[in-house]
């Protein structure tokens, strides 16, 4: 399979047509980005890592049932995947609160969230990701009744699965971020799952071991991926 054009140039990832109309490849760069692409930087070998992370993961939900855009790795950054058409929506579940909800709504850091939290955000960097509800996505025509509430099932599903994935590795599932889009009329998990797109603290200390270290400036980011890539399992020889 060769890469053909560029058809996206996202912040992280370049996304190339193939000759297969239904396949693509996603290129994983080694482009870091937080605050909507306002902090950029270059961290080595984070491209190569990120891309060997969410095959892992991808294969495991796969596994479990969840319809997934993976179909094989070709290159230590490179992935082939199924063509989706992307829904322009982000999912996040909550299972502990940090990030953007505890500056919304005010919380301590850090509390657990039972049920775990679900919520919809606007895929648009210019508006900063605004978060937006069932409503908002049927009445522009982003989403049917029925895809959305299948994104939501299969967003927890993911939780299900991954939760007890990371637990076994000594780690805290704290929220984490997915993309669907359709394939052959079926709701498909795309994009990637990784440390870039999730909060992963040691079960123990705490610690943070995700792309928050990158936003607060903490250092040892491409470290601490490797560090949660090791814990599982993830071959990145
Ligand atoms: P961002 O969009 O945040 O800048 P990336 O750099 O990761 O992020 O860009 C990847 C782009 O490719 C995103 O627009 C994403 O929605 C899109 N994408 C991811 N997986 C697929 C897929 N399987 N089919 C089509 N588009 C995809
Ligand atoms: N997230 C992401 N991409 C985005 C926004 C959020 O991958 O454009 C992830 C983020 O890494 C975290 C979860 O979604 O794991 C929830 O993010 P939050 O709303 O707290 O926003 P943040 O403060 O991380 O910008």
């Amino acid at each position: 399979m060769k890469k053909q054009d560029i058809i996206i140039k996202g912040k992280a990832k370049t996304v190339y047509s193939t000759d297969d109309p239904d396949k693509l490849i996603l290129y994983f760069r080694n482009d870091t980005s937080a605050f909507d692409g306002e902090k950029i930087e270059q961290l080595d070998r984070k491209g190569m890592v990120n891309n060997r992370f969410n095959a892992f993961i991808m294969q495991k939900l796969e596994a479990a049932g969840i319809p997934t855009q993976f179909d094989k790795l070709i290159a230590d950054d490179e992935v082939l995947v199924k063509k989706l058409d992307m829904i322009p929506v982000e999912c996040v579940v909550r299972n502990i609160a940090a990030g953007s909800i505890v500056r919304r709504l005010g919380v301590e850091e850090g509390m657990d969230l039972n049920p775990p939290t679900f919520e919809f955000f606007l895929k648009n960097d210019a508006l900063h990701d605004p978060m937006i509800n069932d409503y908002h996505i049927l009445s522009f025509n982003w989403a049917t009744e029925d895809e959305i509430a299948r994104m939501k099932e299969l967003t927890f599903k993911v939780n299900q699965v991954l939760t007890e994935l990371f637990k076994q590795a000594g780690l805290l599932l704290v929220d984490y971020k997915l993309e669907f889009g359709r394939y052959q009329g079926e709701v498909t998990l795309g994009d990637e799952f990784s440390p870039d797109g999730c909060r992963l603290w040691d079960a123990k200390t705490r610690e943070k071991l995700d792309k928050d270290r990158f936003r607060q400036g903490l250092g040892g980011v491409v470290e601490a991926y490797e560090e949660v890539a090791g814990r599982l399992g993830v071959d990145l020889t």
